[in-house]
């Protein structure tokens, strides 16, 4: 019997990063979103049936869907929801606000995205209450400073938050007052909590344009499929709506947070009980993974280490479980023959975590648990080879190195710094890593990602010459990153992560060959374009 083409792509460059990296120039895929073939134009072009599409590529390069292995998907669409000031002038700030509050109902809150810089303006004074109100007079404002300690809000937020003249500072915040002892209009930490905790939390109309914000700009930077982390059970319901609806594009791992120990939220272990979730829509939605937040960060000091911070003596930060805690959490997981991932950034935190992993695995032995440490930030001893041993997959973002470079250097201090966001020294065990942004922390830009892990640069290209070059990648060991490595982080490589007959038509096509790139002018990555994103055969994303 002929098998016709469905849809055929030819006239590409193709970089199907299966087992031998081969590359082909057509591709064909079946009814199904499957891929059918792939080869050279000429054979490719031999499976054209009385029906089959045809597109032309012009010779733009294909690559496999790209992946995010790690994105706060509903944070990141409310970050793209809020007004956008960063950079912004006073004046231009005030305009944005006037234009928000023409559009918005009276009584609405208008949330700023990070965040005004007064050392940029001409007058790098703290803005007052007044000039807010002139600009929103019927509707609260709340505009967070870059750093999020600091925020700036009218006399509307200071109602809704029933704080007046005579309300006394919180422990650990403050609001500024005028020389006369007058609400000033900024309001540090736990004052600016005390406003922040006045925001009605979003209904569901707005949680589901937040979920399509995110897809939306995810698309556009080529990604077909994501690792969601830290989910609620809300959550989780908020994406499955979607999917049922038709409007979840994206192949989605949701990641169930809070709901291994026994304090969690009761709801949150209800909803255990119904995990694994498979593939259900068409292989778009899998839960099958859960969360364990292990210690802080790095920037806020309360990432465990097993030494003090460099510039805290006597503060080596926090560890938020018992040894024992952990391993009935990874244990539960176990019973539940669930994935688990754990943030874990001090190196104190990752020896805990893997002491539980092994723990467990000694005791209900798995040889493909797949089990996870996010972030792996610091190493400073044999901790890759443990994990390489355990079969423990790291999870890292490029881009977390040049943005935090000058801040672990103060952290953590030249004898630590080189193990610090160390993907090269990590995949020397491991080899391999899997690749994601943490989005909204970094926007969730594979190329963003693989240009960080090649040059070590972010996207402004600093530190100048790249963060500790030692831990650089190989731009293919980036790409795999963001393509295979990232499937198999979320056990998805037996239909994702490479172009290979069977596997579902998921492909990112770009206007350059981003290897050639990388290896040739590595910042011009940032350069590159997204032409299309396509999944299950389905063009989700035209330029
Ligand atoms: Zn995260």
């Amino acid at each position: 019997m002929e098998r016709y083409a469905d849809k055929i792509w030819f006239g590409a460059h193709i970089r199907t990063m299966d087992e031998s990296l081969s590359e082909a120039q057509a591709l064909a895929s079946d009814k199904n979103g499957n891929i059918l073939a792939l080869g050279s134009d000429e054979d490719i072009l031999a499976l054209k049936g009385p029906k089959t599409e045809l597109f032309d590529m012009n010779g733009a390069w294909i690559v496999p869907g790209l992946l995010d292995t790690h994105v706060h998907y509903r944070m990141y669409g409310e970050s793209l929801l809020k007004l956008g000031i960063r950079d912004l002038s006073k004046e231009d700030i005030l305009e944005k606000v006037r234009e928000a509050a023409e559009n918005a109902p009276a009584g609405k809150w208008i949330v700023g995205g990070m965040g005004w810089n007064n050392e940029v303006w001409a007058d790098p004074s703290y803005p007052t209450r007044e000039e807010l109100d002139e600009a929103a007079p019927n509707n609260p404002v709340l505009l967070p400073r870059m750093d999020g300690h600091l925020i700036w809000v009218n006399s509307l937020a200071f109602k809704a938050a029933g704080v007046t003249e005579d309300t006394k500072d919180p422990e650990g915040g403050e609001f500024m007052r005028s020389a006369e002892g007058k609400l000033q209009g900024c309001c540090s930490n736990a004052a600016a909590a005390v406003i922040r905790g006045a925001i009605p939390q979003p209904g569901a109309e707005e949680r589901k344009e937040a979920i399509l914000a995110a897809q939306a700009q995810m698309l556009a930077y080529g990604l077909t499929g994501i690792s969601d982390m830290h989910d609620t059970p809300q959550d989780l319901r908020d994406v499955e709506a979607l999917y049922a609806e038709g409007k979840g594009k994206l192949r989605y791992c949701g990641t169930l947070g809070d709901c291994l120990n026994e304090k969690d939220p009761e709801e949150n272990k209800t909803f255990l009980e119904k995990l694994p979730i498979l593939g259900k829509f068409g292989g778009r939605y899998t839960v099958r993974c859960c969360k364990i937040l292990s210690d802080g960060a790095v920037g806020a000091q309360s990432a465990a280490l097993k030494e003090d911070f460099s510039d805290r003596p006597g503060h080596k930060g926090t560890l938020m479980y018992t040894p024992d805690e952990l391993y009935h959490m990874v244990k539960t997981a176990a019973e539940h023959g669930l994935q688990v991932a754990t943030h874990s950034i001090g190196d104190a935190a990752i020896d805990e975590i893997l002491d539980a992993y092994e723990a467990v695995l000694n005791e209900i032995p798995n040889p493909d648990h797949r089990w996870r440490i996010e972030h792996f930030q610091t190493v400073t001893n044999d901790s890759p080879q443990r994990a390489a041993r355990l079969g423990v997959v790291a999870s890292m973002q490029p881009m977390h190195a040049p943005n935090s470079a000058s801040m672990a250097m103060r952290r953590l201090g030249e004898k630590r710094i080189h193990g610090a966001y160390a993907a090269g020294l990590v995949m020397k065990s491991t080899g391999w890593v899997a690749f994601g942004s943490d989005a909204p922390v970094s926007a969730p830009s594979p190329l963003s990602g693989i240009h960080a892990a090649v040059t070590r640069t972010n996207d402004q290209l600093l530190p100048e010459g790249g963060f500790c070059m030692e831990n650089a990648v190989s731009p293919m060991d980036a790409l795999k990153g963001y393509t295979i490595w990232a499937a198999r982080a979320v056990f998805a490589d037996d239909v994702r992560g490479s172009l290979e007959p069977g596997k579902y038509a998921d492909f990112t096509v770009l206007d350059r060959d981003v290897i050639e790139v990388a290896e040739t002018a590595p910042h011009d990555i940032l350069k590159i374009k997204v032409l299309k994103t396509v999944i299950g055969g389905n063009c989700e994303y035209k330029a």
